[in-house]
């Protein structure tokens, strides 16, 4: 998830922008601003790439989320149904609206399974939030006919697919809201920031307004405008969009490199059959930010993950047996470790974790190794990376 490896002119033109006007908010001060609104082109241009009607651009990937359930009118004790194989933010952005995030398998797609998930959906369910963990797409359909079946909505987590699609849409344009960080080791980086797209138009109202303390946005003295409801600071500001502008420019650009680069390295694994690659839905496309894999049994994997540390191959993750993205070592959260009291929903509703059987994710991610791909790997160093990681594999076969 290579943005930062390309930074260069484009993303020093657009900063040079703001900086010659020093207006660094994207809001007010348009006489100021010799015409630049980083923040709303971004926006313009990011809406036009995912074939959306709207995008809005957040601080953080995790605000985006936030921003998304509140916009969608998530509050307290409402249920969001989550994978057990994602990042913290998923979480962190249900809590802190004082929601309860309800956990759910993933399969050999590393996403959401739906017959888990209609397992979990309870009479305070109000949302289903696949995440497309490394590059990989979630089968979404069965999905989204689930959120039909039981009236929930269907908010796409597409942080590290940004650019992958299903059925011939941008994931994240497929459910009802889609999210994207823009951190700095996303495919492309603001530094810091994040979006979400919808073609709702009720959810991007509620979502301006929300991340902006519930401005109105009417008029040009945002000292006189209205709060039609509570919001928050969840803003980007203007250098943030400005550097994420002059990515987006190179956005096609790393996609290509990413998916010649994965391509290597498939074809070299394509030749060890007990190696199977994590399935993509018919129909679908990922975004190749990663190549994901599976070995036939946890102890070769095991030693698979042990070799390719010892021979020094970068960017190569056993999640299993990793504290960030699995909910194994998501103590904080088991043990509701929390600086000050959770809401009472939140403390009733949170799922046993000594109860709960998660074993089909733990089949699936016990087997599974992620390889990073970088498009600053020139093809001859991509295919001295494919021959070592083969090494490893054969090594503890
Ligand atoms: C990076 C990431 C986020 C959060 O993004 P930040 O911009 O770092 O807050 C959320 N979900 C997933 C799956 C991510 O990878």
């Amino acid at each position: 998830m290579p943005g930062f490896e390309l930074f260069g002119e484009e993303e020093k033109k657009e900063v040079n922008d703001v900086l010659e006007t020093g207006i660094l908010m994207r809001y007010g001060f348009d006489g100021l601003r010799n015409g630049h609104f980083k923040a709303k082109e971004f926006e313009q241009k990011f809406s036009e790439v995912m074939g959306t009607e709207y995008a809005q651009l957040t601080s953080s990937g995790t605000s985006a989320l936030t921003v998304a359930l509140a916009s969608a009118g998530i509050g307290a004790g409402d249920e969001v149904i989550l994978p057990t194989f994602t990042f913290v933010a998923s979480f962190e952005s249900v809590l802190a609206l004082g929601a309860v995030p309800i956990l759910a398998d993933v399969d050999e797609t590393l996403g959401l399974n739906a017959k888990a998930v209609e397992k979990r959906i309870s009479i305070k369910t109000k949302a289903i939030m696949p995440v497309h963990m490394c590059g990989s797409i979630v089968h979404l359909e069965p999905l989204r006919e689930l959120a039909k079946k039981h009236n929930l909505l269907l908010i796409e987590d597409a942080c590290q697919a940004i650019g992958g699609t299903y059925q011939g849409k941008k994931v994240g344009s497929y459910g009802d809201i889609g999210c994207f960080s823009f951190d700095f080791v996303k495919t492309i980086t603001c530094g810091e920031g994040g979006a979400l797209i919808t073609n709702n138009q009720t959810f991007a109202e509620n979502a301006d307004k929300y991340q902006d303390h519930g401005h109105d946005h009417i008029g040009n003295d945002r000292g006189a405008e209205t709060h039609p409801f509570l919001g928050y600071n969840y803003r980007i500001s203007e250098l943030h969009a400005a550097v994420g502008l002059g990515q987006l420019k190179k956005f096609n650009q790393i996609l290509e490199k990413q998916k010649l680069n994965y391509s290597i390295l498939a074809e070299e694994l394509s030749k060890i059959t007990e190696v199977s690659l994590t399935h993509t839905p018919k129909e679908a496309e990922p975004n190749y930010s990663f190549l994901n894999f599976f070995l036939p049994t946890e102890e070769q994997t095991k030693k698979v993950a042990h070799h390719l540390k010892a021979e020094g191959v970068e960017a190569c993750f056993y999640w299993y047996a990793n504290n960030w993205h699995y909910y194994k070592y998501w103590e904080h959260l088991k043990e509701q470790k929390t600086l000050g009291k959770l809401p009472q929903e939140v403390r009733e509703q949170l799922q046993d974790f000594d109860k709960e059987d998660f074993s089909l994710s733990d089949e699936w991610l016990s087997r599974n190794i992620s390889t990073l791909v970088k498009v600053s790997w020139t093809e001859e160093e991509m295919k001295q990376r494919a021959q070592k990681i083969a090494k490893a594999i054969k090594a503890a076969l």
